[in-house]
């Protein structure tokens, strides 16, 4: 195992935060391997790491100034073993094949737990939405489906949306593909709800982040009344993690974005939180205007000079990384811990260092990992997809309890099969061993292919 860790690396050495995501999986499937020698003989590792395929493409597109600019786009699909390929786009400055391939790679996981039929594949581009118009955004979405059309389909990948691709892109990818294809399909989901979206699907990762949360604490005797919550973040993820909080009765006094966080003491109410909504989702401004607005919350720059994240270092009970990965550090889960978190659901893909999970699994604390805890969103584009396909619209309730059921179902199987290899508690072993187990045995029936 350890000579497939370092071909892998050796392969592609820049792609970090791909091997950390193969390296946490493969240490918590050794045990399967050993039950089930057939694996080895079938060189599943080598096959479950290695994409299905990888495209890469030239984004060209036009700035309102006239000038011509080029991005670089990505899809990578991953695995089909168990569905078609499905997983979000994400355009973001930091977009490289390794983040692409670690984002698609723990998606073929994830995928798999929630019992739905989707394979396992990311996109996206180091374009930055940030700052520019919605004319430029337009093209600039028109461009890259002008190339990623040929590759995706509702019976072969469905991307969805991810940082920086929210309601807005879906709208202008979806527009071009419908043109280029001649076709209204289920191709890409989190669509707007009058052309074909889903009730919850804004709402599903981060409902369903809390959904796991509760069920973790459920296993303690305890809710989410009262508890003092940390979470960063203030896009999507984070927004619908904060209603559902709320809704808890817990109470949630930190928000973020890539310019410092925001520190509430007297909590973020519903007033509080639509405010946000408006200043992230149609005014697209920056979180330090919080604390302009509402005097008593205090706003942090980031400070690039330190070694922790201040936001992970107050008073709580429960976090919620809802940004982006490797947001939690080794010093940030010590600091955490100090301040008497004891739960961890992570919104964020991979938001915690394999140092920080180190930590949470050491101190035996509540610690729910992305792979199972943020299922809820791509669980609910599946069900945007059965509707689709059957066209027809489930209401509101529906689609939540459904998406309530998928998530108590999840932690379910995740504490099963942590306990069926005598890892109890741990939630990162179970969702690890669970996910691969499925796609694996998928796989070797199928063949070599
Ligand atoms: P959004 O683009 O809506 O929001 C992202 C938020 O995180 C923004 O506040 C952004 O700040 C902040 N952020 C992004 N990158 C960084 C960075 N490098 N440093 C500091 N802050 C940063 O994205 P989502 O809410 O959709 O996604 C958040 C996380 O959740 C990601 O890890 C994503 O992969 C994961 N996820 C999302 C799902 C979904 O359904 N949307 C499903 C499952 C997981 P700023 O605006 O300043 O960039």
């Amino acid at each position: 195992m350890e000579q497939i860790v370092e071909m892998i690396q050796a392969r592609d050495p820049e792609q970090r935060e791909f091997h950390q995501a193969v390296d946490e999986v493969i240490e918590s499937v050794k045990p399967v391997l050993d039950r089930n020698p057939e694996y080895r003989q079938q060189a599943v590792l080598e096959r479950i790491t290695e994409p299905e395929r990888v495209v890469m493409f030239r984004v060209p597109w036009m700035a309102d100034s006239g000038q011509v600019k080029v991005n670089r786009g990505f899809r990578v699909e991953m695995n089909s073993a168990i569905g078609p390929y499905k997983g979000g786009l994400r355009f973001h400055p930091s977009v490289n094949l390794g983040i692409i391939k670690f984002l698609a790679f723990e998606q073929v996981f994830k995928n798999s737990l929630t019992t739905l039929a989707m394979g396992g594949g990311k996109g996206g581009s180091d374009f930055d939405p940030k700052g520019k118009s919605d004319m430029e955004v337009m093209r600039f979405c028109q461009s890259f489906m002008a190339e990623l059309y040929r590759h995706i389909g509702p019976n072969t990948d469905v991307p969805a949306g991810d940082i920086g691709v929210g309601a807005r892109e879906i709208g202008y990818l979806f527009g071009m593909y419908k043109k280029l294809k001649n076709e209204f399909t289920g191709v890409l989901t989190g669509k707007s709800l009058n052309w074909g979206g889903s009730l919850i699907r804004p709402e599903a990762t981060g409902y369903g982040v809390v959904y796991f949360a509760a069920e973790m604490l459920a296993t303690r005797g305890e809710t989410l009344a009262n508890k003092i919550c940390l979470v960063s973040g203030s896009g999507n993820v984070a927004q619908y993690t904060t209603e559902k909080i709320l809704e808890l009765g817990g109470q949630v006094v930190t928000l973020s974005d890539s310019s410092g966080y925001i520190y509430d003491e007297e909590g973020i109410d519903r007033d509080k939180l639509k405010y946000v909504m408006e200043l992230k989702n149609i005014r697209r401004g920056r979180i330090s205007d919080y604390a302009e607005t509402y005097p008593e919350a205090v706003f942090t720059p980031v400070d690039p000079t330190l070694d922790y994240n201040p936001l992970w270092n107050h008073q709580a009970d429960c976090a919620f990384p809802s940004a982006t990965q490797n947001e939690i550090n080794e010093k940030d889960a010590t600091n955490l811990l100090a301040n008497g978190v004891y739960l961890v659901s992570e919104g964020a893909n991979m938001p915690s260092t394999p140092e920080a999970i180190d930590q949470f699994i050491d101190q035996q604390i509540l610690y729910g990992p992305g792979k199972a805890a943020n299922a809820g969103g791509v669980a609910v584009s599946g069900l945007e997809m059965a509707q689709n396909s059957m066209r027809l619209t489930w209401p509101r309730e529906e689609v939540d309890s459904r998406l309530k059921h998928i998530m108590e179902s999840i932690h379910h199987t995740c504490v099963e099969a942590a306990r069926s290899y005598g890892a109890e508690g741990n939630y990162l072993i179970g969702a690890n061993i669970a996910g691969f187990i499925k796609v694996v045995n998928a796989m070797l029936d199928q063949g070599l292919v």
